[in-house]
């Protein structure tokens, strides 16, 4: 199968899939995925564990901006895929816990903290056959990105999302906060100064609602078809 040597950005609300539908186009096109909400998790975990965010979510953007600048965030590839380490400890499962979701959004609108993953993020596009997921790659950090594609669904199909993958991982968490964790980083997402989730113009809207994620698939291949022109199986 022929794909061009294209970057994908996707972006959208929280829980609305974006990282399963990004894995698997990385799989199937043989492209480099990029979770930047793993960076932004990332250094929300470092922020609890330094003290530099306290439960009233209060930064210490001082502190943060200093101790971001030994920070060594980074993904490696285990046996169960692309992980994320700080150093050689792998902080994947840490960084979904509530508590993360709970402070990562005021984490994510500090300015130093966006040109941190950002400047990261840019570092893996300059290869091309990349996807990234998250909230500002189609807008800001990848402006010129080839394909561009935001995602949305019903909120309740969000939360029932959640809940399960944090189910799945050991943690049971009210639907109702789950919901409002959900409300409430979408708030955050799309009013913060720097970088605020948006569509960009060009970006091509995905309800995946009522889609399975082989639904997703064909759609894409559709429309790459139709944007690139032959690609032959
Ligand atoms: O995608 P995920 O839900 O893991 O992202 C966690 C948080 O990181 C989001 O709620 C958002 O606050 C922030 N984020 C962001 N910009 C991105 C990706 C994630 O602000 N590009």
């Amino acid at each position: 199968m022929h794909i061009p040597d294209i970057i994908i950005a996707i972006d959208g609300y929280s829980s609305t899939g974006k990282s399963s539908f990004a894995r698997l186009i990385a799989s199937d096109f043989s492209f480099l995925y990029l979770d930047s909400g793993a960076m932004y998790r990332g250094v929300t975990l470092m922020a609890i564990e330094k003290g530099l965010i306290d439960a009233d979510c209060r930064i210490d953007i001082p502190g943060l901006s200093d101790a971001l600048r030994t920070f060594d965030l980074h993904f490696s590839k285990t046996q169960e895929g692309s992980m994320t380490f700080i150093g050689d400890r792998c902080i994947e499962k840490e960084i979904r816990s509530m508590e993360v979701s709970s402070k990562v959004s005021p984490i994510a609108a500090v300015p130093c903290v966006r040109e941190f993953v950002d400047m990261r993020l840019r570092e893996f596009g300059k290869k091309k056959r990349v996807v990234m997921d998250g909230r500002d790659i189609g807008t800001t950090v990848f402006p010129d990105a080839e394909l561009k594609i935001f995602m949305t669904a019903d909120i309740t199909v969000r939360a029932q999302r959640r809940a399960a993958e944090m189910a799945a991982k050991g943690e049971t968490v009210p639907m109702e906060e789950v919901m409002e964790n959900l409300r409430e980083r979408d708030y955050i997402d799309s009013h913060r100064e720097t970088s605020p989730l948006a569509r960009a113009a060009d970006a091509l809207v995905l309800d995946n609602s009522r889609m399975t994620l082989q639904d997703q698939m064909e759609w894409l291949r559709g429309i790459i078809r139709e944007r690139f022109g032959g690609m032959s199986d």
